[in-house]
């Protein structure tokens, strides 16, 4: 992709309504604009970095045995009636009338949706367990959106909802998409800590916010610091087997939100080893029963032929949010440092002196090969000070800078930057292509 032609509109200026340094980059990076108060734009970068983060997100659901479906973001009302939610969920929710005086909500969850349509089609424990999930747009008319796509009222979701004969199975499927979620967050790059989360009135264990450590998280959290160390399961992780001992790993250390904290309990850990600090919840995971599947009529026969009510779980993870979380996590005084599994592109190539007859012949075989070899580059074509160019390619964080100047270009030698370690190495062409590529297999 060349620079020229691509739709980068990147900011000069810190822009003053960012309070978080995950708002102020992606805003200066041309990732995202603001249309409303907690309504945003994704630009071509920002749409780059979400489309990696949703197809990890997938990858990992389906390795777990969910299946994509795609609800839709409008909703009838009389679902959330016959649930006994639509009064309960207050003005959070957008409702919304038709022309013919319908009223219908804008979806700020969907367990009600798939609950329906559950009943609708499954009537047998036979067709358990099954797990549906959907990445499909949120609206929930927060009182004070802010910090970005961190806390918006419009939010991308992922939310899967399980379907189980009875507790144990429920559990079961818990436990997978509690791996699933440990995987999908170390592949952003993240440090995922699970911690005990409200269960409401079924009460249980089966209730974690996943959450990464981070100054300008909005919540105080605790936890033992051996769980920022604890191995992540592996893509080879079988998940057709009792998940329990990996599960018992992680939630044997205390963690815990404000909500839930005990501080006797946080008391016993060693002192060198509690945690107090800030946190971002970027996934949440919970098992709820029976709650919908009664009031909505959602049974199936169990092995003597009765029908029970399904026992449900629902999974979220909110994408949008994740892209702040990583560049919370991720960034340095010059900008963002993009974690590769979801750089916008693999590598920055900057022309120093466009128009010149050596360097853009360097430059553009360059791009061909990388191109070639399967990269996504951002070739910098256009014509600047070199002082600005290292700026905006600093600032935009791709893993990789390579940069063709007269001089080198002369000698068939570029420079290659680590956007990560700042490391410079001058290269010889193929040992430059030769390095991108590798890193990339
Ligand atoms: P919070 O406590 O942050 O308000 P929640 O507990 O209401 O979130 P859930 O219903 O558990 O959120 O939603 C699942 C996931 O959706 C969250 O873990 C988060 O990643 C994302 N999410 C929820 N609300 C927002 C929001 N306003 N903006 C962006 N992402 C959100
Ligand atoms: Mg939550």
């Amino acid at each position: 992709m060349r620079l020229s032609r691509y739709f980068l509109p990147i900011l000069k200026e810190d822009p003053k309504e960012a309070e978080i340094v995950s708002h102020r980059l992606m805003l200066r990076a041309g990732m995202i604009r603001q249309q409303a108060a907690g309504i945003y734009s994704w630009l071509p970068l920002g749409k780059r970095v979400l489309d990696k983060v949703n197809a990890i997100i997938c990858e990992e659901q389906n390795r777990a045995g969910a299946q994509e479906i795609l609800m839709p973001t409008i909703q009838s009302a009389d679902l959330w009636i016959e649930s006994g939610r639509y009064n309960d969920y207050g003005q959070e929710m957008l409702r919304i009338r038709d022309r013919h005086d319908r009223a219908l909500l804008y979806g700020p969850t969907n367990e009600e949706m798939v609950t329906d349509i559950f009943r609708a089609h499954v009537r047998s424990y036979r067709d358990l367990p099954l797990n549906l999930y959907h990445l499909q747009w949120k609206f929930r008319d927060e009182v004070r959106p802010r910090f970005g796509v961190m806390r918006s009222r419009e939010f991308l979701m992922k939310d899967a909802y399980s379907f189980d004969l009875d507790l144990e199975g429920a559990r079961a499927s818990y436990n997978r998409m509690f791996v699933a979620y440990l995987r999908t967050f170390h592949r952003f790059g993240l440090k995922p800590v699970p911690m005990r989360a409200e269960t409401g009135p079924i009460g249980g264990d089966l209730s974690h916010e996943f959450v990464i450590l981070a100054e300008t998280g909005e919540s105080a959290v605790y936890c033992d610091r051996n769980l920022l160390d604890l191995p992540i399961p592996g893509e080879d992780t079988d998940f057709t087997r009792d998940l329990s001992p990996v599960i018992d790993a992680w939630t044997g250390a205390y963690a815990a939100t404000d909500d839930m904290h005990d501080e006797a309990a946080f008391g016993e850990v060693p002192e060198e080893r509690r945690v107090s600090a800030r946190g971002i919840e970027i996934g949440h995971i919970f098992y709820f029963g029976t709650k919908y599947s009664e009031p909505m009529r959602a049974l199936v026969a169990n092995q003597e032929g009765e029908m029970v009510p399904v026992h449900m779980g629902s999974y979220g993870i909110g994408p949008t949010r994740v892209v702040a979380a990583i560049i919370e996590a991720s960034h340095d005084a010059a900008g963002i440092v993009w974690p590769k599994s979801v750089a916008p592109f693999d590598a920055g190539l900057i022309n120093l002196k466009p128009g010149d007859e050596k360097t853009d012949e360097i430059a553009d075989g360059l791009l061909t090969r990388l191109e070639r070899a399967g990269l996504e580059v951002l070739y910098d074509d256009v014509e600047a000070r070199a002082g600005a160019k290292f700026a905006s390619m600093d600032l935009i964080g791709l893993p990789w800078q390579v940069v063709v100047g007269p001089r080198g270009a002369a000698a068939g030698e570029v420079e290659v930057k680590d956007r990560a370690t700042g490391e410079r190495e001058t290269l010889s062409l193929d040992a430059a292509v030769n390095r991108l590529v590798h890193d990339k297999a």
